[in-house]
């Protein structure tokens, strides 16, 4: 195997550390200490954009390749992405969401959509005047992890579609141009029933966006909102018609879980190593070194962190080579959540008394830290995907 990456990847991973230490960091913590998301209109993401953020890595016919894909954010391949998504995560994960850009819901359009949808939604993405932002939405208040079982309903009117239900925690939808959510056109057929619209800002019976609270990761709004007979153009349905005759609905989704999955592995490992790295100087400058059981912990934990990101990258380079990354994804996500939250707990613990005072940075981490085991299938749910795929049992 060979996890070695591009120039223009490695440049961007430089850039990336660069604006990490100078901006990143300091603008998550700020969000932080302020307990809510950056604004729109917040200063930092006009530089953002400036930077090369906020970018689709989708172009049009005829263009792929002419226009390089500058986003620094954005590698040219999945053990690239693990890598940026790493050191983002490093310098601060609540920001790496509360970038400008269409965020989760891409992966969706470019997988399922007809190239005029990728023209329409991700176009204004190629090189946009102002930050602009897209969302995904799946999760409903009545649970995440069965999401075969989405309650959302949608049902055909003529020229359009009637969307009806709520859906809790979607990054970023409440100032998104457009939010990618999934319905059921009949919740018996499980996920053959499964459909995908671009809901465009403004539709009507769009709305009660609700900002909710976060333990951490607050630089970026997670945001509930309800459909209440929402009426979505019949070209809003990503694939159109034709991609759900061949049953593909469900599909659409896991694609984006399964090329998701390594990199939020890759967020988790960044988050312990910044921990690691936090506790390694407080330890020095307290004298914390001369203790061998503090040392060893640090080592453990450092080693497990490296483990779960060589598992990551593993399971991209399958993604890369269109090979079947399934135990390899979810083994990445299940070992490197908790291998990061031991990193962050020792960091805590090494702080002592200065970390209930909850002003450090490593207090931070702590918090952010917890999401990794929930977002895109929790850990729980990974072990459960692994297990049946090992014993040869369907995805369930
Ligand atoms: C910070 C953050 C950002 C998010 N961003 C988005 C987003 O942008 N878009 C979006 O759609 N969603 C988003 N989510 C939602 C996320 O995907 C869900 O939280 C996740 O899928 C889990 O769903 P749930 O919280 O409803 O827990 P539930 O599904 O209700 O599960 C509760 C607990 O039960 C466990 N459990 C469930 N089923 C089983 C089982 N069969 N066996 C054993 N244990 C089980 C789970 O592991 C969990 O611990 C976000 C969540 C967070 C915290």
């Amino acid at each position: 195997m060979d996890y070695s990456i591009s120039a223009q990847d490695a440049q961007r991973l430089h850039a990336l550390r660069v604006i990490g230490r100078e901006e990143i960091r300091p603008a998550g913590l700020r969000a932080d200490r302020a307990g809510e998301p950056l604004p729109v209109g917040d200063a930092f993401f006009t530089r953002m954009l400036a930077a090369g953020f906020g970018r689709t890595r989708w172009r049009p016919e005829g263009q792929a390749g002419s226009h390089p894909v500058i986003a620094p954010n954005k590698g040219s391949t999945a053990v690239a992405q693990v890598l940026l998504a790493e050191e983002g995560a490093y310098w601060d994960r609540g920001i790496g969401v509360a970038m400008p850009g269409p965020g989760l819901g891409e992966p969706p359009i470019l997988s399922m959509g007809t190239p005029e949808q990728k023209a329409r939604f991700l176009g204004p993405f190629v090189n946009p005047a102002q930050p602009i932002w897209g969302a995904f939405a799946m999760t409903e208040p009545s649970g995440g992890s069965d999401v075969a079982n989405i309650k959302t309903r949608a049902r055909r009117e003529g020229d359009v579609w009637i969307l009806d239900g709520a859906k809790s925690f979607s990054g970023n939808s409440g100032r998104a141009e457009w939010i990618v959510v999934f319905a059921t056109v009949d919740p018996a057929l499980g996920r053959a029933g499964h459909r995908a619209f671009a809901v465009e800002r403004g539709t009507p019976g769009l709305g009660g966006f609700r900002i909710e609270k976060k333990m951490g990761l607050k630089a970026y709004e997670s945001t509930s909102f309800f459909l209440t007979g929402c009426r979505v153009p019949a070209a809003n349905l990503l694939g159109g018609e034709a991609y759900y005759a061949q049953r593909a609905g469900f599909k659409g989704a896991m694609d984006t879980f399964n090329a998701g999955r390594p990199a939020i592995a890759g967020m988790a490992v960044g988050i312990g190593r910044a921990a690691l790295d936090e506790a390694a100087r407080f330890m020095q400058e307290d004298g914390l070194w001369a203790d061998a059981r503090l040392r060893d912990r640090w080592e453990r934990c450092r080693r497990k962190l490296k483990a779960a990101l060589l598992l990551a990258l593993r399971a991209a380079w399958l993604a890369d080579r269109k090979q079947p990354n399934m135990v390899e994804a979810s083994a990445s996500k299940a070992m490197a959540a908790p291998a990061a939250f031991e990193a962050t707990s020792l960091a805590m613990e090494a702080l002592g008394l200065a970390g209930g005072r909850g002003d450090h940075q490593i207090e931070k981490l702590f918090r952010d830290v917890k999401a990794m085991d929930i977002v895109e299938g929790t850990g729980q749910i990974q072990r459960i995907v692994m297990a049946r795929k090992l014993v040869g049992l369907p995805h369930g």
